[in-house]
């Protein structure tokens, strides 16, 4: 009997290794990987003759259709297509009404979940949503058992901004996460400390400034602070867009093997330092804010000694008017970077500072799989999901907004030069985007019901 689909002639990457294989693919799934004249015939074939047979790109943080962004599933999930992401988990913020642009006083997770569903089905992509617990309403923990069991195994909380949360009420999260075994995600900046060095720093109007006024302590206190919640809870803790060496620091201290304790940066901390603020200004504004040259290099001894094990985008959309309008105090904070990631990451960490492919294929794919229950992505083996993207190493392009997909309409990455190019992605076997342009329907993709995951 025929597949559907043979993707041969090119170099499989996996976790663990890169050979010459060719990937049959039938009814969305991954059912051979070998030889070709060991594989079935197939009705397609397609011919990745000199690119890179990867998995697709598996993004976990996220910012589609509410708080901060501007992107709809259907813009957003387009970006992500042709930026070689096949899934993505967003954030679904507790009580957060897009048409009043404010949040709800009695808002649930369990709503904010049910709005993303029916915003999702014009996802082109894979999607999940990790809840977001934006006031200490102890009704939360009463909602935790229905959702873990639908699916939803995650849940993010922040030290700062209006939406944080206090220690106490932390710690009592995180010790209903560990019954359930669900994974607690935190923004960590200790809020007291960034507001008053804002304070300070308000003379200034140089968005030069901006790093100074949520400084990498702020950071690393945080840090240091949850992570310690967290191993006594013994809850599953992962630490979003680490930015600086004294977070790095921090998480590693209570990182041991076989804890519970994980954390990721993103793409724009492992290639700018703060000397970007001099050129783009307020447009490279994001929380927490690029560091100095040193923080840049810890990331990668952090990807490399194993503290950070993920690279994600922290995606958000803005235009350049809403970030130049305000003072850099009061800018819109975010970048958008789902169709840009990978190629700046590759360029970046595999050209440029050695990482290998099967390193980068742990970073964007297989941990981010793991550490949030898609056990089926993020993986090129029989039985997985047919994520694929073809990569071609050699080709050489320079970045332009004018390429977005994205309702953004910048980018910090405008006219950087990379080697490494997204030829084709596909989602469950199905070519989604080709050579930048968008092949399939939005509503292809599927809201992901994840499991809860095993961190031994
Ligand atoms: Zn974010």
């Amino acid at each position: 009997m025929a597949v559907e689909t043979l993707i041969a002639g090119g170099t499989v990457v996996t976790g663990d290794a890169m050979f010459e294989a060719a990937v049959a693919i039938d009814d969305g799934t991954i059912v051979g990987v070998g030889e070709e004249k060991a594989l079935p015939a197939a009705d397609h074939r397609i011919d990745a003759s000199g690119l890179l047979v990867m998995p697709g790109i598996v993004d976990p943080h996220v910012h589609l259709a509410g708080y901060n962004t501007l992107d709809t599933y259907e813009s957003g999930t387009a970006a992500a297509a042709a930026g070689g992401v096949t899934t993505l988990v967003n954030f679904a913020w507790q009580g957060w009404r897009p048409e009043a642009g404010e949040f709800e006083a009695g808002g649930t997770l369990t709503d904010a979940v049910e709005r993303h569903r029916d915003r999702a089905d014009e996802a082109l992509i894979d999607v999940g949503f990790h809840p977001v617990v934006t006031r200490e309403d102890p009704s939360v923990f009463e909602e935790l058992p229905e959702l873990v069991a639908a699916g939803i195994t995650s849940f993010k909380i922040f030290t700062t901004d209006s939406i944080r949360l206090s220690h106490g009420f932390i710690g009592e999260l995180f010790e209903h996460l560990s019954e359930h075994g669900a994974v607690g995600m935190a923004h960590t900046e200790d809020h007291a400390v960034c507001t008053s060095k804002t304070e300070q720093l308000r003379d200034s109007p140089d968005p030069t400034v901006y790093p100074d006024s949520r400084p990498d302590y702020a950071e690393a206190m945080a840090a240091d602070t949850l992570v310690r919640l967290a191993v006594e809870a013994d809850a599953k803790y992962y630490g979003v867009h680490t930015t600086s060496e004294a977070a790095v620091d921090a998480i590693e201290t209570h990182r041991t093997d076989g804890s519970n304790v994980r954390a990721e940066t993103c793409t724009h901390y492992t290639v700018f330092d703060r000397s970007v603020y001099d050129q783009l200004g307020n447009t490279a504004i994001m929380s927490p804010p690029l560091r100095a040259a040193g923080d840049v290099d810890a990331m990668y001894d952090g990807i490399r000694d194993g503290t950070l094990s993920v690279v994600s985008s922290d995606h958000v959309a803005t235009t350049e008017a809403r970030k130049r309008g305000d003072a850099w105090w009061d800018c819109h904070k975010g970048v958008n970077s789902l169709q840009t990631g990978l190629p700046v990451f590759h360029d970046e960490a595999v050209n440029k500072r050695g990482l290998s492919y099967p390193e980068l294929v742990q970073l964007k794919c297989r941990r981010p799989a793991r550490t949030f229950g898609m056990p089926n992505k993020g993986r090129i083996q029989p039985g997985a999901d047919a994520d694929i993207v073809l990569f071609d190493t050699d080709e050489t392009y320079t970045i332009t907004a004018e390429d977005n997909l994205s309702k953004a309409d910048f980018s910090i990455y405008q006219d950087r030069t990379v080697t490494g190019r997204v030829e084709k992605t596909f989602v469950r076997g199905e070519l989604v985007a080709d050579g930048g342009e968008i092949i399939a329907d939005s509503g292809y993709g599927n809201v992901l019901s994840r499991e809860v995951p095993d961190w031994s």
